[in-house]
């Protein structure tokens, strides 16, 4: 079988092999080619040493030397390249003691978590599938290389990977690999929570997020955090339809969950203060009908960014919240207006009112927020001599 690969994957491996390395393209980007995805990146796994790659190749940088991978640059894209290793011992569920570097391709592959992830790929010799990756992604299936309860035991991430993968590609969990999630699950309370984030923040953004509900069903759930394992996950709602972004589909996820408790679990979980704020926001107006009045539309528009608003009411639109059309051509007809949401758009401004011999401090913040009300009600008088003569200035 061949696959298609960037003309500069083939140009490493060529350099390679002319040079008597072996090298493959490998892991995902192999996976995801033969399932007609396109991959986000492409390692290459070599039997040469990095100290090798690195004689070979002008522009390199050294990312994981001690792991032996480096990266070739080519046309400002980087491109790992990693020496055929077999992982040490785990120490901490996570990281290996140590990882020794080996002349087999075959032995590269077994240290590799999921059969459909161990494939390694090159136009001379083909798809080199030793696990029956193939077969299990004809099936649609996801199962360890190897002994299940020793894999997610050597490293607990994999727990998440298993469930993450499987919702990125809709495929199902084989029974015995499943099983052993279940069991070694307390191990992911070793795993740092950045990392479990970034595997369930995958997981949101896949075609099916509704598969979070794994992570409860499998029993992972109280390992994540205790918060996140309190969610009523029966009655998750996040539609594969909303846009692919975090804090979107992160509110979608904890729509029901009060604002307090969905802040407490994206910051167990360490999301970015950006994301976590805007889903407080979302969170907050997830749960309150908005009439169909440009009054409370002008209200609700004032307290987020435009494009939070949209977010939100595609949030709403979701979760089958009605009237959400109608809600939405208002919002147009006051933004082709140009109606003023924000004290941005304010026609008087902090200096208008020192100037005008307002003393500086809270009163001036109080007066600007003031006027933005009258104004969200009357759109029509907000210029700055009727603002100014309804204080008085
Ligand atoms: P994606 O990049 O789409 O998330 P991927 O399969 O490329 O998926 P990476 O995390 O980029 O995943 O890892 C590349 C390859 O390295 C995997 O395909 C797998 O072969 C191997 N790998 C990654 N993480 C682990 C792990 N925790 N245990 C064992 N093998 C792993
Ligand atoms: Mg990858």
């Amino acid at each position: 079988m061949r696959i298609e690969i960037p003309n500069a994957v083939e140009e490493i491996i060529g350099k390679l092999n002319r040079h008597g390395y072996e090298a493959f393209a490998v892991g995902g980007c192999v996976r995801d080619t033969i399932l007609g995805r396109t991959p986000g990146d492409w390692d290459i796994t070599t039997s040469a040493s990095p100290y090798q790659v690195k004689e070979l190749f002008r522009r390199t940088i050294d990312t994981g030397i001690q792991h032996g991978t480096v990266t070739i640059m080519k046309d400002h894209v980087g491109y790992e390249v990693t020496t055929y290793r077999i992982d040490g011992e785990y120490e901490d569920g996570r990281h290996p003691k140590s990882v020794v570097f080996t002349s087999s391709l075959k032995e590269d592959l077994r240290r590799r978590d999921f059969t459909i992830n161990a494939m390694a790929y090159s136009h001379e010799t083909g798809i080199v599938d030793e696990f029956g990756g193939m077969e299990d992604l004809a099936a649609g299936v996801i199962r360890c290389v190897g002994n299940p309860m020793d894999r997610f035991t050597e490293d607990a991430l994999r727990i998440l990977r298993a469930i993450r993968f499987s919702a990125q590609l809709n495929f199902s969990i084989e029974p015995e690999t499943r099983a052993a999630i279940t069991a070694i699950a307390p191990n992911l309370s070793k795993v740092s929570k950045e990392r479990i984030q970034v595997e369930l923040t995958k997981l949101l953004l896949s075609d099916h997020p509704e598969r979070m509900k794994e992570v409860y069903e499998t029993g992972i759930s109280p390992y994540v955090s205790e918060h996140f394992h309190q969610v009523d996950y029966q009655r998750l709602c996040v539609s594969p339809q909303l846009p692919r972004q975090k804090h979107i589909r992160w509110a979608a996820f904890l729509k029901d969950e009060d604002e307090n408790a969905a802040v407490n679990i994206l910051k167990d979980l360490k999301l970015d203060n950006d994301t976590i704020a805007r889903v407080r926001i979302l969170n907050r107006w997830a749960g309150r009908r908005i009439p169909a009045e440009k009054i409370e539309i002008r209200r609700a528009m004032s307290q987020m960014e435009p494009s939070l608003f949209d977010d939100l009411l595609v949030l709403k639109q979701s979760v089958g919240e009605e009237g959400i059309e109608a809600l939405k051509s208002l919002t147009e007809e006051i933004r082709r207006a140009g109606d003023c949401v924000s004290l941005k758009e304010l026609a008087v401004t902090g200096k208008d009112l020192l100037a005008a011999g307002m003393k500086p401090g809270k009163q001036v913040g109080e007066t600007l927020s003031m006027l933005l009300e009258l104004v969200l009600e009357h759109p029509e008088i907000n210029q700055k001599e009727l603002l100014m003569g309804k204080i008085g200035c």
